[in-house]
């Protein structure tokens, strides 16, 4: 018989019953897709209907403007945060008109490139899945089962909760916990025993106040300060791939 490394899950999963995980920056690498359709969308709406103050007509920052206000929320809510963040008193239909510019061309986007999930984040709900550990994916994203799909990751999870999910249930958006909470109930587990796995600030706020056992943050930008602003927003760690959350073992 051989003996074969595999991997067991790191100690600090340990504790937990069942994993709640973002999609969009967690298990598939789409987020940055997402970044760049919203920021030609709200520059072109900045260079439409610039600001009265000179200062806050720069175009959309990713790292500054896109990760604060917007990244996480639902597309409303995000697209009303950054036009006020800049002055701007947005009415209704120039949200949504900025919220469908962005919706073209992600779709756009979306048919034009392939969709691959992180490998990392593959290998630990694989991990999780042998150790009999439920696994739910949540995202805020409509899109959420259409990329899982394509990214051949839909069924390492028990449940999926996604924006159409949400609208349906009239679950509230991230910063509030609703996505989450759903998620551990369809997986029949406390928050107080289940870990969130989010790599956007509101997300992470989101677990926290769901009264989930384990935040973890995920820093895809593998910069320092979006891990002090990930860990200001509450999470207990941060990792730069969620295969930090494995360890290797030996299979017996
Ligand atoms: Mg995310």
């Amino acid at each position: 018989m051989t003996v074969q490394p595999h991997e067991v899950i790191a100690a600090v999963l340990r504790d937990v019953k069942a994993v709640v995980f973002d999609t969009d920056g967690v298990i598939t690498d789409f987020a940055r897709v997402h970044a760049a359709a919203w920021k030609t969308a709200f520059d072109a709406l900045l260079a439409e209907h610039p600001p009265e103050d000179p200062g806050q007509r720069r175009p959309l920052s990713i790292r500054d403007d896109y990760l604060r206000y917007v990244d996480g929320k639902s597309r409303f809510a995000g697209a009303y945060a950054f036009l006020a963040s800049r002055g701007l008193d947005p009415t209704d239909a120039t949200v949504r008109a900025v919220a469908e510019h962005k919706e073209r061309l992600f779709t756009e986007r979306l048919r034009e490139h392939g969709i691959d999930a992180y490998p990392g984040a593959v290998r630990l709900v694989r991990a999780l899945r042998r150790a009999g550990m439920p696994r739910a994916a949540a995202s805020a994203s409509r899109h959420a089962h259409e990329l899982l799909t394509r990214a051949e990751v839909l069924d390492l999870f028990d449940v999926l909760v996604d924006g159409g999910e949400a609208a349906r249930l009239g679950l509230a958006g991230k910063p509030q916990p609703d996505l989450f909470l759903e998620a551990a109930r369809g997986l029949g587990v406390p928050t107080a025993r289940c870990a969130v796995v989010e790599d956007a600030l509101a997300g992470v706020g989101a677990g926290r106040r769901g009264g989930f056992a384990l935040v973890v943050g995920v820093n895809r930008a593998h910069d320092p300060d979006s891990e002090a602003r990930l860990l200001e927003h509450a999470a207990d760690i941060v990792v730069h791939d969620l295969a930090e959350l494995l360890q290797e073992g030996v299979r017996r």
